[in-house]
């Protein structure tokens, strides 16, 4: 018997080996490429459409003037978006000089431009926000300067204004020195912002893991491999840890002033801290624009989180791709299981739904947002 075995053995190892080096030679494949097919069968839902009309708070149009408004409005009405906020009113980006060809970042005829086109159709629908021009941020006049141009913006329609992460990034005073957050030379902007009832909205650094080590532990490796432009370090141009504490102080110090975090502030992954500055803070509201995969991924803590601060998150979204929304309103309104985010290098991982009930889910799509950002037309929600 054992003669007649051993060639069998030997033949069993030697196909069993050969199989086995094939096997970690197809096993060695790129974090980029590895795709796998969830196994996983449990019920799913697709809503293209939100259950309640809302209101985005954090949209960008860049260029309304040519912009065909009726295409907007459909596009829109697709997901059951009563309300855009396009944050960027005056459509610049960065400063200094000029842009949008001959558009001074003073001169706000681009903001009246974009409100009167939208009157022409349905004025209710797109709203602004107004920016900031720090040209001159340190001379004599930039005060008086800006402080008129709010005004002025907000007489013309403008029913916020948006800070863009320049500011405490990029945008420089007269010295050459980055402008911070909380430099006391902006605190009569934000008073005024206060008398005015307009909210702020402020997007202040970005992902702290573009501040970390670019390896193997870090969660938006394949972001920053796929983004090498996204990179900050400690000095470039400060600690992470410093611009939201120049963030957390700027919204202390102004109460009378609502603020909104953009991005949940940059603390989607860490709602423990959130809540303790949400609740530090009655004036600081928050939005989920390009964070509800994080939002997803703790589905039970979120579920709290949207309990306890019901009235304090408003819905956002940032980037205008319709289709790209049907994962927010999963998240948001259904129980699902273990589905995917639509870019991997923003979550690897897969989500939950949260299932939030119809009071949370209607203050979350519209009545927050009804409450701090006027010029709302109450008339087109639900009670
Ligand atoms: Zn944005």
């Amino acid at each position: 018997m054992q003669k007649h075995f051993t060639p069998f053995i030997i033949s069993i190892l030697f196909f069993s080996s050969s199989v086995y080096s094939q096997q970690t030679a197809t096993e060695k494949m790129d974090f980029e490429k590895y795709n796998p097919t969830s196994t996983l069968v449990v019920p799913e839902h697709h809503p293209h459409k939100a259950k309640f009309p809302f209101i985005d708070v954090h949209n960008h149009q860049w260029d309304v003037p040519n912009q065909d408004i009726a295409r907007l409005f459909r596009d829109m009405d697709s997901l059951h978006m009563q309300v855009m906020i396009n944050l960027s009113g005056k459509s610049y980006k960065e400063t200094p000089g000029k842009v949008n060809g001959d558009f001074d970042v003073r001169d706000n005829s681009y903001l009246v431009q974009s409100i009167e086109k939208v009157k022409k159709t349905n004025a209710t629908r797109l709203l602004f926000f107004t920016n900031l021009s720090f040209v001159d941020f340190g001379s004599k006049n930039w005060l008086s300067n800006t402080l008129a141009e709010l005004e002025k913006d907000v007489k013309a329609g403008a029913c916020g204004l948006k800070l863009y992460k320049d500011f405490g990034m990029g945008f420089k005073d007269e010295k050459g020195k980055i402008i911070a957050v909380d430099d006391s030379r902006l605190d009569a902007v934000w008073e005024k912002c206060g008398e005015l009832h307009i909210p702020v909205i402020i997007h202040t650094a970005d992902p702290k893991s573009f501040w970390d080590e670019e390896d193997e532990h870090n969660e938006r490796w394949l972001e920053l491999a796929t983004h090498p432009d996204r990179k900050r370090s400690n000095t470039n141009p400060a600690p992470w840890d410093t611009l939201m504490k120049q963030q957390h102080h700027l919204f202390a110090k102004h109460p009378h002033t609502n603020f909104i975090a953009a991005h949940f502030g940059w603390y989607a992954n860490n709602l423990q801290y959130l809540d303790s500055l949400l609740t530090a803070m009655p004036n600081m509201y928050v939005e989920f624009g390009a964070i509800i995969a994080e939002i997803g991924r703790q589905p039970k803590m979120a579920s709290q989180f949207f309990a306890k601060f019901q009235n304090r998150i408003l819905f956002g979204k940032d980037n205008w791709i319709p289709e790209e929304y049907h994962t927010y309103f999963r998240v948001l309104e259904t129980n699902d299981e273990y589905f995917p985010y639509h870019k991997k290098y923003h979550a690897f991982w897969r989500m939950y739904g949260l299932g939030l009930p119809d009071e949370i889910l209607k203050k979350v799509y519209y009545k927050n947002a009804i409450k701090i950002i006027p010029g709302i037309d109450k008339t087109k929600f639900p009670d």
